[in-house]
């Protein structure tokens, strides 16, 4: 029986990528010399599109393909992906929930605390030889402090779960109250920036939550207060964000995600009162072959004609 044919739209975790070469006959639009030949080759043939979170698939590619059924892809995120076209064409969507909550939250754990104990910046403060002069200045505390968790879906549940081992107060912001948590709710961003001392994004990105993180809900965090993202850059106003972090009126940042990734404006790379990740929320051995799996799954489960494990449309 002949391989069915799969688009590959986005590089994915290596090894899993090796076996899904093995099952399908994969095409790598990264690599073509042509991708609008290879589109049009494909084009009443592939049934099966695999991509990442970040590269996703636009309308008129779904458009360019007239065959395609499903639309595989690797993260949880599907910001990239226009789902409202993909529902008006009958295209199934399918992402990788759960198998990364853990490690994501362990990353906003980690961006939390190194920006509020500045370790990034005491590591630079041994290798520089600045101790020999003299020790490094005191920071904040996280003992008993506030955390307001924008989203409180999978990821912001285990942030939440995390920061209670923190001694911190928990409350949340997001469209719908939960009947089943005593954490604080907060309808209003701004309101919670007010009561919280630090604020962690973990919301989907997407026109829904563009900028929900705006200007006042950073102003009301304050000078002192931390913000932390490992959402999607398009959450927060990143220029706002910027000069509040210059001027003083934020006080720090731990960023995982950024606007137009991954260019990440040479004002924020100057601060000295932010921490930088690449996007590495989900990035471990184990995390990145669960979702590598379980993009081979889906596809299975298609061609086999069986429901998706994790499907989102
Ligand atoms: P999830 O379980 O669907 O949770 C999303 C939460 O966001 C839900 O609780 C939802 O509220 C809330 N929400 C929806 N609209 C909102 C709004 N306008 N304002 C505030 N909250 C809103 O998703 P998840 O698995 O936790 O993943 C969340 C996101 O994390 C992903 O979509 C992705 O963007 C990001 N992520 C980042 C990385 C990384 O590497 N940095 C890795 C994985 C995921 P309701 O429950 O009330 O509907």
């Amino acid at each position: 029986m002949s391989k069915p044919p799969i688009l590959l739209m986005g590089h994915f975790y290596q090894p899993k990528l090796d076996e899904l070469e093995k099952l399908y006959e994969c095409h790598r639009l990264w690599a073509a010399a042509d991708p609008e030949a290879l589109f049009a080759s494909l084009a009443d043939r592939c049934q099966i599109v695999v991509t990442a979170g970040g590269r996703g698939i636009k309308a008129d590619e779904m458009d360019r393909l007239p065959n395609l059924k499903l639309i595989a892809s690797f993260g949880v995120g599907v910001d990239a992906i226009d789902l409202e076209h993909a529902r008006k064409l009958g295209i199934a969507v399918s992402n990788t929930p759960d198998v990364l909550t853990e490690d994501v939250a362990d990353m906003a754990l980690a961006l939390m605390l190194g920006t509020i104990r500045r370790i990034p910046q005491g590591d630079r403060f041994v290798r520089d030889g600045r101790w020999l002069a003299g020790g490094m200045p005191v920071t904040h505390s996280l003992q008993k402090r506030r955390v307001g968790i924008v989203g409180l879906g999978r990821i912001g549940r285990a942030i939440a779960k995390r920061c209670a081992a923190f001694n911190t107060e928990i409350g949340y912001f997001g469209p719908n109250r939960k009947s089943d948590t005593d954490y604080r709710y907060f309808s209003d961003i701004v309101q919670m920036g007010e009561w919280a001392d630090v604020m962690i994004a973990a919301c989907p990105g997407g026109p829904a939550t563009f900028r929900v993180v705006s200007r006042a809900a950073l102003e009301a965090l304050g000078p002192d207060g931390v913000f932390v993202n490992i959402a999607r850059g398009s959450v927060v106003d990143q220029e706002a964000m910027i000069e509040l972090l210059a001027g003083g009126g934020l006080g720090a940042a731990g960023l995982d995600v950024f606007d137009d990734e991954p260019n990440v404006p040479q004002a924020l790379i100057a601060l000295d009162n932010v921490v930088l990740h690449p996007h590495q929320g989900s990035a471990t051995y184990t995390t990145r072959a669960a979702m590598g799996q379980l993009v081979i799954d889906n596809v299975g489960a298609f061609v086999q004609g069986h429901e998706l494990p994790t499907r989102v449309v």
